[in-house]
C-alpha cells in the first residue's frame, strides 16, 4: 500500500514538472513573438555596407569604432596613406575589429585625368604602407571623388568601390541631414558613402546604425556584402552595390 501511494506522489510530481515546462516554453515563445512583433522585425535580413573615406582621424574615427563595436556592426575604412601613416594603430585596430580596409591614394589626387606614373604612384604608396600595417592582403580602392577612366582601372590590380547612397555629409556636416538623406534612399545590398573625420558624420552613421537595425539590416564590410550575392571582384571593375 505504502508503495503504491509513494508512486503516485511520483506521478503527480512529475505530471506538475511538465505541465511547468511546458507552460514555461509556451510563454517564453508568446513572449518571443510579442517581442518581435513591437519591434516590427520583418522575416528577411537586408544588409547594406557603411564605407567611410578620407581618415583615419583620431578623435572622430576611435568614436566611430567604439560606437560601431557596441552596436556589433561591420564597415569599410578608405584610408588616405598620408594619414594612416600617421595613426597605424587606428588601421590595426579596424582590421582587428572585423572591419575593411582599403585604399583611398595616399595623398587624396584625383586619378582621373592624372597620368599614369601618378596613379601608380598614389595608389602604390598607400598600398604598400597597408601591407607594412597589417601585412599582405588585397586593399581595395576606392578612387577619390569617385571618378575613374576605363583605361585608368585597367591600370589598377584591385577591385574599386564606388556607392549608391551619398548623403552629401562632407558638405551639409549636419547630423539630421545625412540622417535623413540616408533613410530616404538606402534599400537592401546600398554601399553608403560618409566620411569619418566630421563628428556630424560619425553620430549620423550610429543613429542610421539605430534606425535601420529594427528594420531587419544588419550591416556588413563590402567584400562581405558582395559574396553574400555570389559576387566575385575583379581587379580593374568598379561595384556600385552589393550586387555589381
Ligand atoms: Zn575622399
Amino acid at each position: 500500500m505504502g508503495g503504491d501511494k509513494m508512486g503516485k506522489r511520483w506521478l503527480t510530481l512529475i505530471w506538475l514538472c511538465l505541465l511547468a515546462v511546458l507552460g514555461g516554453a509556451y510563454n517564453r515563445e508568446e513572449a518571443a513573438q510579442a517581442g518581435a512583433w513591437e519591434a516590427g522585425m520583418p522575416e528577411q535580413t537586408k544588409y547594406v555596407a557603411l564605407t567611410f573615406d578620407d581618415g583615419p582621424q583620431p578623435e572622430t574615427t576611435e568614436r566611430l569604432l567604439d560606437g560601431l563595436r557596441q552596436r556589433g556592426a561591420s564597415a569599410t575604412f578608405f584610408l588616405v596613406g598620408e594619414r594612416a601613416a600617421a595613426c597605424p594603430e587606428l588601421v590595426r585596430r579596424m582590421k582587428a575589429e572585423g572591419h575593411q580596409v582599403g585604399s583611398h591614394t595616399w595623398s587624396h589626387v584625383r586619378l582621373q585625368g592624372a597620368n599614369v606614373q601618378t596613379i601608380l604612384e598614389e595608389t602604390g604608396r598607400a598600398q604598400q604602407l597597408l601591407t607594412q600595417i597589417l601585412g599582405e592582403g588585397s586593399y581595395w580602392l576606392r578612387p577619390p571623388y569617385g571618378l575613374l577612366d576605363e583605361q585608368e582601372r585597367a591600370l589598377l590590380d584591385v577591385p574599386l568601390i564606388k556607392w549608391s547612397v551619398d548623403p552629401r555629409d562632407w558638405e551639409s556636416r549636419d547630423t539630421a541631414k545625412v540622417v535623413e538623406a540616408v533613410m530616404g534612399t538606402v534599400q537592401e545590398n546600398s554601399i553608403v558613402l560618409l566620411h569619418d573625420i566630421y563628428p556630424t558624420s560619425v553620430e549620423a552613421a550610429l543613429q542610421i546604425i539605430d534606425m535601420l537595425t529594427p528594420q531587419g539590416y544588419r550591416f556588413v564590410t563590402v567584400e562581405e556584402l558582395l559574396a553574400l550575392n555570389g559576387v566575385e571582384p575583379q581587379a580593374g571593375t568598379m561595384y556600385r552595390t552589393g550586387t555589381g
